[in-house]
């Protein structure tokens, strides 16, 4: 039989009037879209931005820093990507910044890669864009382009520049641009206002490219005639104008464009021959979500600072374990500061204590204090990152009785450092250079003293793979001491032949669940397949709701 080569396929998504209007979302949803007709979909964020590396990022100003397998660490719409597109490995061909093409065109020039030509944004530039985009889809029917900013900023000229010389180079048929707009309404004019959309739209005809297709963010549905007036001005037909209306959950988004035709007009577009889309999943999601049997709360303890989008994977990954168990999961923020100075009465209103990762000393004390909650009143407790290097801490001085445990983090020279750094870290004097970042593999201790460990229990692996970003690490010096008071190792990262062989999990066997890990869970986890250690968790807060305890013991 002969065989054909399959064209591959582009569709460039970009958004016009005002930034934080849900391109990610959007772009990811068409990613679900397609990929639930069975089409090899990747995606690909271009980022306007000169930092080369977004790992060091203010995360009040960018959000949460998303690590992928290979280490990479990207912004949180890579997060988006992996919890809407499932069957896609992204690596960090699939996020880049314009400092990152700007560091590799200059660095080629500097090795004499150009000849003597002059370096300029068109074509070298634009043409280093362009070899990024392709490569990322090398292995992919699909790529789904996401151009970060805002159309008409400055800095997001060259990637323009480049999607429409693609568009030239690959083929009308084979290319795509999506728009997303706003069309807000004017309660005093009561209408929807189309003037933004026709002036964003005019901005992208003017460097020549013209979409095939706009997502209108509104608050209600366009109706017929501002579609055609939409169309009209924009240079399009009015059934390529689509509304995007608020919905009640994120997860809602691939639903309500297949509603609207979106994806069936992209694959009539883009001459995609594919079935209707399997979304009975997605379905699901979105009904238990909407239609929870009953509702657990979690209490996330930490610095009130940290309370922003820096927690957006952790959020979504309990929204997921609530799917599951159909249930919805409430979260309160519990300010560790008000524990630490004696407050514990917010952690006696939650059904389960999660203490996640963070950076520095400020407020670790009442985190410690609320692991010490949790852990006598049979609480159940999930810590992650920080959350267990804290709960190592607190173990070690209120189990074993070293009464001045601590970690290097917060005290360098400290005697009893439980939490450290390796020693192949300390040489490395470049903090950035001692991160340990990316997969991990890790192995699971199935039975302790012939009782199934939590962790086997939620994995069923003993062989299991997950993120990772921190720098400390339980310090094995201290290990026998604090195995031998009743800690469980229950995971381990073992290389042999590097002598490496670090805590991964740690749990306590005599506690309805009390569970932390090193690694970074909540970056694996999506609404189809939720992360089973938040799974476990959940289950085990709603079975603390159902059989709630009738008295606290206070601690001291
Ligand atoms: N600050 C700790 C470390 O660097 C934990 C990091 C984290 O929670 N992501 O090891």
């Amino acid at each position: 039989m002969a065989m054909f080569k399959k064209q591959k396929k582009y569709i460039f998504v970009t958004g016009g009037v005002l930034s934080s209007i849900g391109k990610g979302i959007s772009a990811a949803s068409i990613g679900a879209l397609m990929e639930s007709r069975g089409i090899k979909v990747t995606m690909v964020k271009m980022d306007p931005y000169l930092n080369v590396d977004p790992g060091t990022m203010s995360p009040f100003q960018h959000g949460e820093v998303f690590v992928l397998d290979d280490g990479s660490e990207t912004d949180l719409d890579l997060g988006h990507y992996s919890r809407y597109v499932q069957n896609a490995h992204f690596t960090k061909k699939n996020s880049f910044s314009s400092g990152q093409i700007y560091e590799s065109v200059i660095r080629r020039e500097r090795a004499g890669g150009y000849l003597g030509k002059t370096v300029q944004v068109i074509p070298h530039i634009t043409d280093e864009i362009k070899k990024h985009i392709r490569e990322a889809v090398s292995d992919y029917d699909l790529g789904i382009i996401e151009v970060g900013g805002t159309v008409g900023d400055i800095e997001g000229l060259p990637f323009l520049e480049a999607i429409r010389q693609m568009q030239i180079e690959e083929g009308r048929e084979n290319t795509l641009f999506a728009h997303l707009t706003l069309v807000p309404f004017i309660p005093s004019a009561g209408e929807l206002k189309t003037k933004p959309t026709q002036h964003s739209v005019k901005e992208l005809r003017e460097i020549g490219i013209q979409p095939d297709l706009l997502l209108c963010r509104t608050d209600r549905k366009l109706d017929e005639a501002t579609k055609e007036k939409i169309g009209l001005f924009c240079n399009l037909a009015p059934n390529s104008v689509f509304s995007a209306i608020d919905v009640k959950t994120i997860y809602e988004v691939p639903l309500y464009f297949h509603e609207e035709g979106v994806d069936e007009k992209i694959v009539e577009r883009l001459g995609i021959w594919t079935g209707r889309p399997d979304l009975k999943d997605w379905k699901k999601v979105v009904q238990r979500i909407l239609h929870p049997k009953s509702e657990v709360t979690i209490g996330i303890v930490g610095k009130y600072t940290d309370w922003s989008e820096s927690y957006k994977s952790l959020h979504e990954a309990l929204i997921h374990s609530g799917v599951e168990h159909e249930v919805k999961v409430k979260v309160e923020y519990i300010d560790s500061e008000v524990i630490e100075k004696g407050d514990l009465s917010a952690l006696e209103q939650v059904d389960g204590i999660l203490v996640p990762g963070g950076f520095g000393e400020r407020g670790v004390e009442g985190k410690i204090k609320a692991i010490e909650f949790a852990r006598i009143n049979n609480v159940p407790f999930f810590g992650i990152c920080l959350g267990l290097q804290l709960a190592v801490i607190e173990f070690a001085r209120n189990v074993v009785g070293l009464s001045q445990a601590t970690s290097a983090e917060f005290d360098e020279k400290a005697e009893m450092r439980v939490i450290d750094l390796m020693d192949s870290q300390k040489e490395v004097k470049d903090l950035g250079g001692t991160m340990r970042l990316g997969a991990y593999p890790c192995e699971v201790l199935k039975k302790h003293q012939g009782k199934t460990t939590k962790a086997y229990h939620a994995y069923k692996n003993e062989k299991i793979s997950e993120r990772h970003r921190h720098r400390f690490e339980v310090n094995n010096e201290y290990r026998s001491k604090l195995e031998e008071s009743g800690l469980v190792v229950s995971g381990r990262y073992v290389d042999s032949k590097k002598d490496i062989d670090l805590v991964e999990m740690v749990e306590l066997a005599d506690h309805p669940w009390f569970l932390a890990c090193q690694f970074h869970p909540e970056f694996l986890s999506t609404p189809l397949k939720p992360q089973p250690l938040f799974s476990d968790f959940i289950f085990a807060s709603l079975s603390a709701v159902q059989g709630k305890q009738v008295s606290m013991k206070g601690i001291s």
